[in-house]
């Protein structure tokens, strides 16, 4: 069963079924307030495919049953292995690391290792940190190289986390703990230099109804029945709107207006690597063929935060690849909204570095990122062009 909201642009498409707006057409209170409140003035993204400035591609480490969190003995070692968390790794990384802390203090070392530098080990070598550990990443790769800073970069912590089938009342429980907490961080993170975390609104548009299902997309392979959990959090963002057609600029016959955080990733994985250092972190750069090398550390507690490369490391099956790819346009800092094409794969996030367009090819599932396939990104733009017209 292909699950069509991975087709309509992830987070910001999911409150279209939890908003409570009025009928289209029929009168509003907003639609009764003048216009600049009703239609913003939003500059228009220069979708063109010469606008290309970078492409990258990166593997969501999914499993079925969610993250892997548990810890293993080896010999005098205690590995503690934290991956897997699909679509949801920056969203969730906080709130998760927060869920591994215990098993890492319970080892009773004060100094650890975090094997991974992508979303999941800095956040957990920090959150070891403020528990007063010492802590030293091991890591084959860093930020910027780090498979993570291909991401969107968006709040998206339900986003191929985990099988409906195995999202047991238990463990949606520990699911939102661990969105809320990551939530509370990143408000903190929000208004500081270089914006590392910023707030802003999104679009999304739409040729059918939203209560309309979407067709699936040609050729599309099965992906499993993912569970669909962010309307637990809908008490942390503002609702979605349906607009009436003069409320918004685009070429589309159904737009709503959401709120979302974005994740500046440059910017952010900046904030967390110089956070580390400043608080005693060290960093070697080291590769692990086998598990068993871990237990060559002289920290005896290690976090294995490896992310897909736990796959080979650990000979983990259960971990899916989902391939993803993203493309940055030129900066436009004008352009302060994020937009989603439903039903057209395309996801445009308004990150610092660049206008972030996401293509998703209905065939990543179990597909690793390898090359990138520029026609894909370019069509991408194309698509997103049509909703400005020209
Ligand atoms: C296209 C795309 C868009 C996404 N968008 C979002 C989004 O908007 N919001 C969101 O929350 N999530 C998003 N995700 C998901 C998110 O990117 C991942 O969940 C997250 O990056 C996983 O982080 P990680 O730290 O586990 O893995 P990684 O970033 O892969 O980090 C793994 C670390 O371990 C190291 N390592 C691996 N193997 C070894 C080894 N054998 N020896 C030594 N070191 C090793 C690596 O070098 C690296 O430092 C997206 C994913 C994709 C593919």
């Amino acid at each position: 069963m292909l699950t069509r909201r991975h087709f309509l642009g992830q987070a910001g498409a999911t409150l279209v079924g939890a908003a409570s707006a009025a009928p289209p057409g029929s009168p509003t209170a907003e639609t009764s307030q003048p216009a600049w409140v009703r239609r913003p003035a939003l500059a228009p993204v220069l979708a063109r495919p010469d606008r290309l400035i970078d492409i990258a591609v990166c593997t969501r480490p999914f499993r079925a049953q969610g993250p892997r969190l548990e810890a293993q003995r080896l010999g005098r070692h205690t590995i503690v292995h934290h991956y897997g968390h699909g679509g949801s790794g920056w969203s969730l990384s906080w709130g998760w690391a927060q869920r591994a802390l215990p098993l890492i203090l319970a080892t009773g070392e004060r100094r650890i290792a975090v094997v991974g530098c992508g979303a999941i080990g800095l956040t957990t070598a920090r959150m070891a940190q403020r528990a007063g550990l010492r802590v030293r990443i091991y890591a084959q790769e860093r930020p910027p190289l780090a498979a993570s800073m291909a991401a969107t970069g968006w709040w998206s912590p339900d986003s191929r986390l985990c099988t409906a089938e195995h999202a047991s009342p238990a463990w949606v429980h520990g699911w939102e703990q661990a969105a809320r907490f990551s939530h509370r961080m990143f408000q903190q993170l929000l208004g500081l230099p270089g914006d590392p975390v910023q707030w802003i609104e999104g679009y999304t548009a739409s040729d059918l109804p939203f209560d309309q299902p979407l067709p699936a997309p040609p050729g599309s392979d099965p992906e499993p029945d993912y569970a669909e959990l962010e309307g637990r959090l809908a008490d942390l963002r503002p609702r979605s709107r349906l607009l009436e057609p003069g409320e918004h600029p685009f070429r589309a016959a159904h737009v709503r207006r959401f709120g979302q955080f974005v994740f500046n990733l440059p910017a952010y994985s900046r904030l967390l690597y110089d956070d580390f250092l400043r608080e005693g972190g060290e960093i070697t750069t080291r590769r692990f063929d086998h598990l068993r090398e871990l237990t060559g550390l002289r920290e005896r507690t290690v976090v294995n935060a490896t992310g897909y490369g736990a796959r080979a490391l650990c000979r983990d099956d259960s971990l899916v690849p989902i391939r993803g790819q993203t493309a940055r346009l030129i900066p436009q800092p004008e352009v302060t909204y994020a937009l989603i094409y439903r039903g057209h794969n395309v996801v445009m996030v308004p990150r610092r570095d660049g206008l972030v367009v996401q293509a998703q090819d209905p065939q990543d599932y179990g597909r690793e990122a390898l090359h990138p396939d520029r026609a894909a990104s370019e069509a991408a733009v194309q698509r997103l062009a049509a909703l400005f017209g020209a």
